[in-house]
């Protein structure tokens, strides 16, 4: 299987800002790399850089072992020479073929025998869900089974290394759900290496082996799911893993909020003054009402319900502590009423603590 080695790269489509600026990522063989982040990031780009669609600006790009695109070294592999499978949201289609046809195409160029092509695109029709429109045309088709036809036709041949680029931005959520267990199955029996763009973050925690989050062209952070939800490097990463969202506490300014926080972490942090803000996610809180018996060494927030909004097998519980809203998140509903006095517990390695300038400071 090969690896993906990304060194330096930058990417300028001719403005002033760089789609991509010195993105240093190695994608190992057998990874199924995830790329996360909001519209405009530049994952599409990397993506298709990879791929040979978009030429790289600067730096060096290696598939296994090839450079397949250096500028300085005037190197560049067309796509059709780097052996990539690849589904993108504008699923292309062979128009004039049937989905049975577009399936089987990559299998009759590698010249299976036509009984045995058959029982590959049978088999993948059936998994997709899509066996009923075999005979179709893609102008036939929704956009959803379009999505499910082109990822057929690129598992079909089998390839070692698969781009996938919002492959299941097209599909209802039940569906995508079954997509999603279904490129995981494949990957874990087949190991292929997978980059895989989204810019949801529940897809990017459920597939990947790992991670790699981008923020304006900026690679922020790579790790495994668990690494990134528990640890992000900054606010940034922090703020766009978790929903409910992350709670902030600003610690530059004198609330009581931050006052409580601030007595607490003082003893635990060299210097307290750099900084900058505090993150808790809603799920670390212990939540009760006021007076909940207090295990030693834990930080108490108190404040009052504001409401108790069901998410289904849970409450996100909305706090005001202080001079700020806080959300929590409660397994039972129990006692817990808007109103009532509230207690929010929670350990200190719980806290997320970021400097001034908005870096992870260790509690
Ligand atoms: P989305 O999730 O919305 O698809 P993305 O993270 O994939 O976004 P890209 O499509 O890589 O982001 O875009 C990164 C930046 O590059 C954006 O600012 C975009 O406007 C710009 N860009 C992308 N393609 C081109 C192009 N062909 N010409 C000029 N600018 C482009």
């Amino acid at each position: 299987m090969p690896d993906i080695n990304l060194h330096n790269v930058v990417k300028n489509y001719g403005g002033e800002t760089n789609a991509v600026e010195s993105l240093d990522l190695q994608i190992d063989d057998g990874d199924f790399m995830c790329l996360l982040g909001p519209s405009g990031c530049g994952k599409t780009t990397t993506v298709r850089m990879i791929a040979g669609l978009e030429t790289v600006t600067e730096g060096r790009l290696s598939i296994g072992d090839r450079v397949v695109d250096e500028p300085r070294g005037s190197r560049f592999i067309s796509p059709e020479k780097r052996n990539i499978g690849l589904v993108f949201q504008s699923y292309a289609l062979w128009p004039h073929m049937s989905v049975a046809d577009n399936i089987g195409y990559g299998l009759k160029i590698q010249k299976m025998s036509s009984a045995e092509r058959v029982k590959r695109v049978d088999e993948l029709t059936a998994t997709m869900g899509i066996a009923k429109y075999r005979d179709r045309f893609p102008s036939q088709l929704s956009g959803g089974q379009q999505q499910r036809v082109a990822l057929a036709r690129m598992l079909a041949v089998n390839p070692d290394l698969m781009l996938l680029d919002e492959p299941l931005s097209n599909l209802d959520s039940r569906l995508r759900l079954e997509m999603r267990a279904e490129l995981k199955r494949i990957h874990a029996e087949y190991g292929a290496t997978v980059v895989f763009v989204t810019h949801d973050q529940w897809e990017a925690m459920t597939l990947a082996t790992r991670v790699a989050v981008m923020n304006e062209g900026v690679l922020q952070q790579v790790g495994s799911p668990m690494d990134i939800y528990d640890r992000p490097v900054n606010r940034f990463v922090a703020n766009f893993l978790g929903v409910p969202p992350m709670n902030f506490i600003d610690m530059t300014e004198q609330t009581p909020q931050a006052a409580v926080v601030r007595d607490f972490l003082g003893r635990r942090i060299e210097d307290p003054a750099q900084l900058g803000s505090v993150g808790i996610r809603p799920e670390s809180f212990t939540v009760g009402l006021r007076d909940l018996q207090q295990p030693t060494d834990c930080l108490r927030l108190t404040g009052r319900i504001e409401s108790v909004m069901p998410t289904g097998g849970s409450w996100t519980v909305e706090a005001s502590i202080g001079s700020q809203r806080i959300y929590a998140t409660a397994l039972q509903r129990g006692p817990l009423r808007a109103g009532d006095d509230i207690d929010l517990l929670l350990g200190s390695e719980q806290i997320h603590a970021f400097d001034l300038h908005e870096h992870r400071v260790e509690v």
